[in-house]
């Protein structure tokens, strides 16, 4: 629970060549309640408003039945994997997908930095000295360094992200372990609690460089950043025949085995460098790409027509496209960040100070 609320704090930039791939009711829905731009081809919008906006657009497919949704956790044991009654199985589980595994499907890692989210929350009847930077001044203090990124909803709501050395980022680990095992809430204001050391310090300095007051900060939380993607995407699965529950004998008679195909998405198939913004946008892309793909499959003449079994050949599409999407976002832009570390900077920064 702790982890999703996190989660869907985040604010993300999403691109507008993004959004013009989307049906015109998801354009419409997705951003009736906060459509801010602030960078000059996106909208800024949190993970949460994203989630539940599309959870409420989906509601009418569910009311006509076209779409059932089983709020469980998938496992090992969760019955339609045991007995494959499935023909697609889509991992959209994140960077520690349970499909992947499932699947067998090995990561390759580009590189490995080390950040922290800093989240906070500035209410709105408070003191002219308290109130936020325009957002055009964000934009510009973000671009003008490469330590801190700030991405907020209406300046008001979001996280201050900072880019960190492993020792700094192994600090505070040991801090907020500390504030855990005693059960407290931080508080940056705290100077016996959260005293003049690097991290604390280091967190203060972003949060003045952003005018945003450590009273309003009610969460820090350490994030790992490693750039890495599937060796593949698209995986056959091949389920045993329970003989007692074979419903079409003609197409198992012959056979013990069904077979199913699984696919990755999102952070389950690449995790790249939040420093570019483009994690939930690539996640996007390659389920607009998926979508497509099973569209061009599944149907003849607008009518739903599935050749079981499905083959991997049949997605070829799928896995060139997310071949090309991950050379653009992980060699085009996250390895252009990893290999630019920043703690040459910071050491100096250090030995400055
Ligand atoms: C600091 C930071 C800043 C970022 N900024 C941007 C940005 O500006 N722009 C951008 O495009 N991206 C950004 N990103 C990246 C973006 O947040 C992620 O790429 C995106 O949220 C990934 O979405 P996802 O749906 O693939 O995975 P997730 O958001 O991780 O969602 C996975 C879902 O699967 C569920 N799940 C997991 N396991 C199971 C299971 N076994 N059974 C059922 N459900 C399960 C989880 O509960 C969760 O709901 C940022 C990331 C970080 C860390």
């Amino acid at each position: 629970e702790e982890e999703g609320k996190t989660r869907r704090d985040q604010v993300v930039t999403l691109q507008d060549h993004v959004i013009e791939q989307m049906p015109e009711y998801i354009k419409q829905g997705l951003f009736q309640n906060i459509n801010e731009r602030v960078w000059p081809i996106s909208r800024n919008i949190p993970i949460r408003e994203v989630e539940d906006r599309l959870f409420d657009l989906i509601q009418p497919f569910v009311r006509n039945g076209q779409i059932e949704l089983i709020p469980e956790n998938l496992h090992e044991q969760s019955e339609c994997l045991i007995k494959g009654n499935f023909d697609i199985l889509v991992g959209a589980d994140g960077s520690n997908s349970f499909v992947r595994r499932y699947c067998n499907i090995q990561m390759i890692s580009e590189g490995l930095e080390y950040a922290c989210g800093v989240a906070y929350n500035i209410p709105n009847n408070i003191p002219s000295s308290e109130e936020p930077l325009h957002q055009a001044l964000n934009c510009i203090l973000t671009a003008s360094q490469t330590r801190y990124l700030v991405n907020s909803s209406t300046s008001r709501r979001g996280y201050l992200n900072i880019r960190l050395i492993q020792d700094e980022y192994k600090e505070l680990q040991n801090r907020l372990e500390i504030f855990q095992s005693h059960n407290e809430p931080l508080d940056l204001l705290d100077f016996n609690k959260c005293p003049q050391s690097p991290i604390w310090t280091i967190i203060r300095q972003g949060l003045q460089f952003f005018k945003i007051s450590p009273k309003y900060v009610f969460r820090v939380i350490p994030i790992e950043i490693n750039v890495r993607h599937a060796s593949i995407v698209v995986r056959e699965l091949r389920h045993e025949i329970d003989k007692n529950e074979k419903q079409t004998p003609n197409e198992y008679d012959e056979k013990k085995y069904k077979t199913t195909l699984a696919f990755l998405v999102g952070d389950a198939a690449m995790c790249v460098h939040f420093w570019p913004g483009r994690g939930m946008n690539s996640g996007m892309k390659g389920a607009i790409a998926l979508a497509r793909n099973i569209l061009r499959s599944c149907t003849i003449n607008n009518s739903i027509n599935i050749r079981r079994p499905l083959r991997f050949l049949n997605f070829l599409d799928y896995e060139g496209f997310m071949a090309r999407l991950r050379a653009r976002e992980q060699q085009g832009r996250s390895l252009r960040v990893l290999i630019d570390p920043i703690d040459k900077s910071v050491e100096a920064s250090y030995s400055y100070a």
